[in-house]
């Protein structure tokens, strides 16, 4: 628990709250964040709220206030919480994580950021030049992925990517000499190709090599949505993008490529189709020469790409014009894949530069780790579809590896205590788990499945896929399973009841976002590239029309098996978790509104999480902690004990307090029940000291 501070700022630890209830939760929440006191705790957890101001707290010398002390001795803080997984790291050798999560806007990249920041702060006392090399490298990289990787800000747009997953080596002395970056894209269904920030202070020469004007209104794909403000992004400044690849070390070719590739992109949204009797055909042409002087293709392959498809049937081999519409959707198709290929590849080559290189360290070391989990929460819109439904199923995973952990820690530390288990009492989620993942009849089986249908694919069929396997399912129901229940609306909708509430989602576009949709002409004509960096990103473009054999994995089955892995990579080392919650929609530093937060509450799932956290202990110190900070409070204790032990010392003051019914004491701690008694000695101590 935190440092007690006085109560005028709320309570530090949310584990204190005299009962465990929404609006007790809501209070303390936001009478901390009017104090500007924007972190606190849950337990180890850290809650933060966005103070959408500059905080005088990430100083070098609150950095000094933190480094070493334990948890509960200062006010809750995100140094406090990397501390602790540093210190677990070096002094245990074990790899640990740091879990940040809470929805767009929130946060989360700041505290990454911060986070980062603490541990470079601490590490390399002895200024070595390469740990300096690393550390900048690690720095400078989130500069570019944060360029690329998030697009808008509007709540309502999903920015391609919703998680980035960092993990920072270091040596047996403690030194970063390393890391790699893992980003969480959702596949295929990226809306963020509306990249501006080529617009905005890349020099005059460059824009009229790609041919690309100033005038953002210009780019269908920039103004998606007809909000062009949303699409602006704080961070993504060219010059300092541009600045961060050179130091990271991408080539000139590299850069270059990077920047045909966006033009590209923008070209292709302003690319239009026409019919002429029934021949479809491209409307602007001259698009076609830019597009093909900068992907360094050959002109009428690039129109016939566009136009027509390849089929296979039997052994002949057939093309096929597209109608318009087919087109269209071809030429979005082909601007998302690109986009989303690009940032794959620039992670790549990110993480080919930063990787641990030193192998002295690699071999001597006991080379550790610490995991940085940058990711959405539970999202839920007025419209949710595949991507909240991804989201939530992550998020669902993070929960139930949150209980296990939780309660296994517990479960250890009693055994190695030696205090009997007392069974903890909430609700375990991998039913819903199950309800996505299981084999054969989960929801994401039933949506491949849908997907292969010979005949008709709609998301209708995959609808009555579900309705059929999961009809009696407890955490599923559906317009036609509960035709009386108000909260479907439509006949496409289906809900889940998550850990953390009720989701209701429309079928509508499942199987679109779930299919590759990337006709494989696309991937030739890219392919046959004379540029070698946009060829070496698209090797399956090198498989002829009739060596095609294998469909690529659907988006569901990509999705689950990078959950799985993350899941199993979080598993293996020590969690710690940090929860964002954006106070209002308006960057404001005074409004906490107090219906957005609470939803975030909800759906963050804090509520349960004081639960697991106060359903064992609430708190545990070992004997000498606990007297150096309560023994003013009894004469037994003050100012030093003449008992045997200082367990004796401990049994003796809180039996002195009338406490004794509600504490376990271990072989090296004592353990705390309710916070009740924990408020009540720091109450006490406040009137002594
Ligand atoms: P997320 O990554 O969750 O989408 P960000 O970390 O990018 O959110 O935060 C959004 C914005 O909120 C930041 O650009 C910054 O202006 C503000 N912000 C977030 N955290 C802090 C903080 N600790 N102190 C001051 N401003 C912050
Ligand atoms: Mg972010």
């Amino acid at each position: 628990m935190a440092e007690h501070e006085s109560l005028e700022f709320g309570k530090a630890d949310f584990v204190l709250l005299d009962n465990v209830s929404m609006e007790e939760f809501m209070a303390n929440l936001k009478l901390r964040f009017e104090k500007g006191r924007i972190y606190t705790y849950i337990g180890e957890v850290v809650v933060s709220v966005n103070p959408y101001r500059a905080m005088n707290i990430y100083g070098r010398d609150v950095i000094e206030q933190y480094k070493g002390r334990e948890l509960y001795e200062r006010p809750p803080h995100l140094f406090a919480i990397a501390d602790a997984a540093y210190k677990a790291m070096k002094r245990r050798n074990k790899d640990t994580c740091i879990v940040i999560s809470g929805e767009s806007g929130a946060g989360k990249t700041e505290a990454s950021k911060y986070i980062m920041q603490y541990i470079a702060a601490i590490t390399n006392p002895n200024q070595r030049a390469e740990v300096e090399r690393v550390k900048n490298m690690l720095l400078k990289s989130n500069c570019v992925l944060e360029a690329f990787g998030n697009a808008k800000t509007n709540r309502n747009d999903n920015s391609s990517r919703f998680g980035k997953y960092m993990d920072i080596n270091f040596d047996f002395k403690g030194d970063p000499i390393g890391g790699h970056i893992n980003n969480y894209l959702l596949e295929k269904v990226c809306i963020a190709f509306g990249k501006d920030f080529l617009l905005r202070g890349a020099p005059d020469s460059l824009l009229r090599s790609l041919h690309i004007q100033k005038d953002p209104k210009a780019y269908n794909f920039i103004k998606v949505g007809g909000q062009l403000k949303s699409c602006i992004n704080d961070g993504a400044d060219f010059k300092a993008v541009a600045d961060a690849m050179k130091v990271i070390g991408f080539t000139g070719d590299e850069i270059q490529t990077v920047y045909k590739i966006l033009a590209t992109i923008l070209h292709l949204g302003n690319l239009t189709f026409g019919v002429d009797g029934d021949v479809t055909l491209i409307e602007n042409t001259k698009l076609v020469s830019v597009i093909r002087e900068l992907l360094s293709t050959k002109e009428e392959n690039v129109e016939k790409a566009l136009l027509y498809r390849t089929v296979a049937t039997g052994r002949d081999v057939i093309e096929k014009q597209h109608t318009t519409q087919e087109a269209n959707y071809g030429r979005d198709a082909l601007a998302k894949a690109m986009y989303e290929r690009l940032f794959c590849w620039i992670v790549s080559r990110i993480n080919d530069i930063i990787e641990v290189r030193n192998y002295d360290a690699k071999i001597h070391g006991k080379n550790t780790v610490i995991g940085v989990l940058d990711i959405y929460g539970f999202e839920i819109f007025q419209n949710n579809s595949f991507e909240q439904f991804c989201i939530n199923y992550c998020n669902e995973k993070l929960q139930q590896l949150f209980i296990q952990l939780v309660l296994k820690q517990e479960q250890d530390e009693y055994q190695r205590e030696g205090i009997p288990w007392k069974h903890i009492d909430y609700f375990n989620n991998q039913i819903i788990v199950d309800l996505v993942e299981q084999q054969h009849k989960g929801i994401f089986a039933v949506l491949d499945e849908a997907c292969m249908n010979v005949g008709k694919v709609t998301d209708e069929v995959f609808l009555q896929g579900l309705n059929t396997k999961l009809a009696k399912h407890a955490h599923y129901t559906s317009r036609k399973l509960s035709p009386t229940d108000k909260s479907l609306e439509f006949d496409r909708d289906f809900r889940i009841r998550h850990y953390a509430g009720d989701v209701v989602y429309s079928v509508v576009g499942f199987i679109d976002k779930n299919k590759d949709t990337l006709f494989q002409d696309f991937k030739r004509l890219l392919y046959n590239s004379s540029n070698s960096v946009l060829k070496a990103m698209w090797p399956e473009g090198k498989l002829r029309i009739t060596e095609v054999t294998k469909r690529p994995l659907t988006a569901a089955t990509l999705f689950k098996n990078s959950m799985i892995s993350l899941v199993e990579n979080l598993a293996s080392k020590e969690p710690y978790y940090v929860r964002c919650i954006k106070p209002n929609d308006v960057k404001s530093p005074l409004l906490f509104e107090h219906e957005r937060c609470r939803h975030q509450v909800e759906y963050l799932g804090l509520l349960e999480n004081v639960r697991v956290r106060r359903a064992g202990f609430a708190n545990r110190q070992t004997y000498p902690r606990f007297l150096q900070r309560y023994k003013m409070i009894s004469e037994f204790t003050w100012p030093n004990h003449d008992l045997p032990s200082d367990k004796d010392a401990v049994k003796r003051l809180l039996q002195g307090c009338g406490f004794d019914h509600d504490v376990a004491y271990g072989k090296t701690k004592v353990f705390i029940r309710t916070p009740r008694t924990l408020f009540s000695l720091e109450e006490q101590r406040a009137e002594m000291v």
